[in-house]
């Protein structure tokens, strides 16, 4: 497994694969690597000739009160992982490669952004967005592999991508789960025992509401009800949002739509912030 730092290698290496005509499969991540992560690499390795994986704690998606300099680094662990799961090579670049001084240009998506995260996290999709689009260009990727658990994240991306006309094909990889149903998470590990017993409201509730729809219900307003009342159930959990969504345009859905339809919660379990979502 090679380890690249610079942007200059990096492109490097992305322009010798091309003029072999390998395909590039890139997964993008912030490491403190998990099962979920390693399900990407393995849908890439599928779909590519040759598996890029780059771990980068991007500082611009990090809003002034949330976890970036405490966000997990476990760089040994995740090289083992990387080598273990058959990536070719693993982009390592420190920040000042990606955002040298005096760097002032940004991508901003201004409609899928919006609502969800975009609105409990102002600048996140902004520091996303601009990383994922640096990245694309320094990779220079034929497939790119995204997990359903950022399902917001994936619907910028898109958005974007096809926006500024960027030759990259998405693979989306479904949201892998701990045994009781959790959402894989590298934030998981800041759960204490009994906020991981609470935690495990949210993928139950999302299930309700699916239970619910075969049932029947189709109204955003009695599945939102019922999801919103299960998580209260929690004595650590506090609701940051429950939504039915678009699943590509994250506008509102009032009734569910077969094939279109997302069920999105984020939540505090005291100070941890936890999303999942499910299609219905
Ligand atoms: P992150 O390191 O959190 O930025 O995540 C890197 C990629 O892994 C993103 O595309 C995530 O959506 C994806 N990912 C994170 N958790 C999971 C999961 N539980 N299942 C599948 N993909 C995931």
């Amino acid at each position: 497994m090679q380890k690249i730092e610079t942007v200059r290698e990096m492109q490097a290496l992305a322009d010798k694969l091309r003029a072999k005509e390998q395909r590039i499969g890139f997964v993008p991540t912030m490491g403190a690597l998990h099962a979920g992560h390693l399900s990407l690499v393995k849908l890439a390795r599928a779909k590519a000739d040759v598996v890029v994986v780059s771990i980068f704690v991007n500082p611009t998606q990090f809003g002034p009160s949330e976890d970036y300099s405490n966000y997990p680094r476990p760089l040994e662990h995740d090289l083992e992982l990387c080598a273990e799961a058959g990536v070719d090579a693993i982009f390592l670049p420190p920040v000042a490669e990606i955002y040298p001084k005096g760097c002032s240009t940004f991508v901003i998506e201004e409609a899928v952004s919006k609502p969800l995260e975009g609105a409990s996290r102002p600048t996140h999709f902004r520091g996303v967005a601009t990383v994922v689009a640096k990245l694309f260009n320094i990779v220079r990727p034929h497939i790119v592999v995204f997990g359903q658990k950022d399902a917001q994240q994936v619907a910028v991306l898109k958005r974007m991508a096809a926006d500024l006309h960027l030759p990259v094909k998405f693979v989306v990889a479904p949201i892998m789960r701990e045994p009781d149903g959790l959402a894989m998470s590298s934030r998981n590990r800041y759960l204490t025992a009994v906020q991981r017993e609470d935690s495990v409201v949210i993928s139950q509730a999302l299930r309700r509401a699916q239970e619910m729809v075969a049932g029947g219900e189709h109204r955003d307003d009695r599945l939102i009800a019922e999801v919103t009342h299960l998580l209260s159930q929690k004595r650590r959990v506090r609701v940051i949002y429950v939504a039915m969504v678009d699943k590509d345009t994250f506008e509102p859905l009032r009734v569910v739509v077969p094939g279109k339809t997302l069920l999105a919660i984020a939540a505090w379990v005291d100070e941890v912030r936890l999303i999942d979502n499910v299609e219905l």
